[in-house]
């Protein structure tokens, strides 16, 4: 066997591959440039340990070491090195809420307010008049109350976390009354039943899967009864032949016994969506209004701002969960404050907060600025390679996150077929890509909803669409 130093030289230098990669195809255009540098130094580490390991002459000749044969193999530790970890993508499936890619993007103010924030130390716990600790919530606190006129509020890690929290402190050990109708589960995990049942309450469930009538509340009210519930459906309707009592009776036989009325909001909205055309979902005040004594929800959802859960309601009852243990384990760090500070406070003039916090801009967009949106588009889809059949269509978007759940709203897409590509090869193509773009597939044309899409994306798009059509064309 010749001396493994000669082979061990003759091995591509980490520049000379770059090189050669950046000679080659495009892929390697949307690369991170320390990512690809990180891709050429694993593959060159591999050479060498290969080269050392090798037992004979032969399987040292097979070893490859010039920068040209290098490059396939960065190109799969690329392709490993961007399959793992958080990384942005583009939705294009026009779902508004979309719990799998993140929910709900941030207003700039509130990316503003978590950077500033996260760039230094602050006043998180330590009250600036008196020189003591102080409480994370206070911030948050006066905030809430201004916006929706509750008397306390208080904010934990999600609304699993809230709920999970509410009953723990309110109902351990007792019983808390919920309708069979909204023995509901939410994204595959959070499933009241069992919420309920690691409370450590138990549960009386009332009525019938279609209807349920406040006498059936009332008649299961008993000495160990602590809550009525209300679980807002989310993301399934019934319909047809139904009842549900309304929630100021609840409310009022609630408190003919004593009892503390819980709503579960799910997707608490703060504005009147009906203003901007889009189907009545009761709000935050509704809620409070009617009687409810604590109202949870979720703060990614409809609200448009970072993952939380939002409590609001009676003092006492807020203050007994804010001293719980279990507040602690489920507490908003600071960055979640200052993200949902910043949002909370756009809502002080509600046209400002349909215009600036994304979720409800995307929600509410008229379908004008979709259709210039969808033109453009496609035109940037038919300058990328005329493999592509490209149309502007009608179809409809999903709010999602359970939110409005049966209404479809009216959008734009960018409707695509390839002559090289089947259509579930495009839509994998697209999902595939540097930049991972999410389309979906109806009647066999992958389909871009241009709602979700922002602007800024739409070269991306372009091309992603040119690179999938020359790699094809080679
Ligand atoms: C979404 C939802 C939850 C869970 O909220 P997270 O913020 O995802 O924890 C709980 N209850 C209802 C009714 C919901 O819609």
């Amino acid at each position: 066997m010749g001396d493994k130093r000669d082979y061990l030289r003759r091995i591509a230098s980490v520049n000379d591959v770059i090189q050669a990669a950046a000679r080659g195809r495009s892929p390697f255009q949307a690369v991170p440039r320390d990512l690809l540098v990180d891709a050429v130094r694993s593959v060159v580490d591999g050479v060498r340990e290969a080269i050392i390991a090798a037992k004979d002459e032969t399987s040292l000749n097979e070893i490859r070491t010039g920068p040209e044969d290098l490059v396939p193999l960065v190109e799969e530790a690329v392709k490993q090195r961007m399959q793992v970890g958080l990384r942005k993508v583009i939705n294009a499936t026009g779902v508004v809420i979309h719990t799998n890619l993140g929910r709900s993007v941030l207003a700039a103010e509130a990316l503003e307010e978590i950077e500033s924030v996260a760039r230094s130390y602050s006043n998180l716990e330590y009250n600036l008049e008196t020189g003591v600790r102080g409480s994370r919530m206070t911030h948050l606190q006066s905030l809430l109350q201004e916006l929706t006129g509750a008397a306390a509020a208080l904010v934990v890690n999600n609304n699993a976390a809230a709920v999970l929290l509410a009953l723990t402190a309110h109902a351990q050990c007792r019983e808390v009354i919920i309708s069979r109708s909204q023995l509901i589960e939410i994204g595959g995990s959070f499933r009241i039943p069992e919420v309920l049942e690691q409370s450590g309450a138990r549960l009386a469930e009332v009525g019938t899967t279609n209807k349920t009538y406040l006498d059936d509340y009332r008649k299961a009210i008993r000495s160990e009864t602590a809550v009525i519930m209300r679980a807002h459906p989310s993301n399934y309707r019934i319909v047809g032949f139904t009842s549900e009592p309304e929630l100021p009776d609840l409310a009022q036989l609630a408190h003919e016994f004593d009892l503390i009325f819980l709503d579960d909001l799910g997707s608490g909205v703060l504005v009147d969506l009906a203003r901007y055309g889009l189907p009545t979902e009761p709000t935050v005040l509704d809620s409070l209004r009617a009687g409810a004594d604590l109202v949870c929800f979720s703060g990614d959802k409809l609200l448009g701002g970072p993952q939380a859960g939002i409590i609001l309601g009676q003092e006492a009852l807020v203050e007994k969960m804010a001293k719980h243990p279990l507040a602690r384990a489920v507490r908003a760090d600071k960055l979640t404050v200052a993200g949902l500070e910043a949002t909370l406070r756009i809502y002080h003039d509600p046209e400002e907060a349909v215009r600036k916090i994304p979720t409800l801009a995307m929600l509410t967009a008229d379908l004008e600025s979709l259709k210039c949106k969808a033109q453009k588009l496609a035109g940037l889809c038919r300058k990328a390679s005329d493999s592509y059949e490209v149309q502007v269509s009608q179809d409809l978007s999903r709010a999602g996150g359970g939110a409005l759940p049966m209404s479809d709203l009216p959008t734009l897409v960018v409707s695509l077929t390839s002559s090289l590509h089947t259509p579930n090869q495009l839509e994998e193509g697209l999902r595939k890509y540097a930049r991972p773009i999410i389309a979906r597939i109806s009647e066999d044309r992958v389909l871009l909803d241009v709602r979700t899409i922002f602007d800024p994306e739409f070269p991306a798009i372009a091309d992603a669409l040119a690179d999938l059509a020359s790699l094809k064309a080679e």
